[in-house]
């Protein structure tokens, strides 16, 4: 993943950035997605390979293009931005791969628990899988996951998902 490449590829006007038709300033971000490696084309500069995927929305054309950061940046007139969200969803990623393996403590009833961003996150057998509960630490509302979870694993990470959910 090189954003000195993608910076490249919007310099020679690759793909929609020579269409005409395509505005290329005044769109704005609606959403971001982390795929977990690259594997799908920049909808911008159809070159970049991207793996964190800018939805990118504009009122004067018909679809979102998913592109990546720098393709981003320039849409939107703001590379800053789109870097800082970059940076927010690189980090979360890196959290998630750790969250499954950190110091979870185990409860006088024997399930795991841990606490963190201000929840009480606890992991326990339910029917013949998983099921999480989250406790909010100032608020003290529970919240009981609707899903069962086949391990241990998805249990903690739809518990990580759950808390991490829109803050990246
Ligand atoms: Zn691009």
């Amino acid at each position: 993943m090189s954003n000195i490449e993608e910076s490249e590829f919007v310099k020679s006007k690759r793909g929609k950035w020579s269409k005409s038709g395509v505005p290329h300033r005044g769109w704005r971000c609606v959403d971001i997605e982390d795929l977990g490696e690259p594997s799908t084309t920049c909808g911008m500069c159809e070159s970049q390979e991207i793996r964190f995927v800018h939805f990118m929305e504009h009122s004067n054309y018909p679809e979102v293009l998913q592109v990546g950061c720098v393709c981003a940046g320039h849409m939107e007139g703001n590379l800053a931005a789109s870097q800082a969200r970059e940076a927010s969803m690189k980090s979360r990623a890196a959290k998630r791969k750790r969250w499954v393996t950190r110091a979870w403590k185990i409860s006088a009833k024997g399930n795991p628990h841990i606490t963190a961003d201000g929840y009480r996150i606890t992991v326990y057998p339910r029917g013949n899988g998983w099921a999480c509960t989250l406790a909010g630490l100032v608020s003290g509302a529970v919240q009981h996951s609707r899903r069962y979870f086949k391990t241990i694993e998805e249990a903690k990470l739809a518990a990580f998902d759950h808390i991490t959910k829109k803050s990246a």
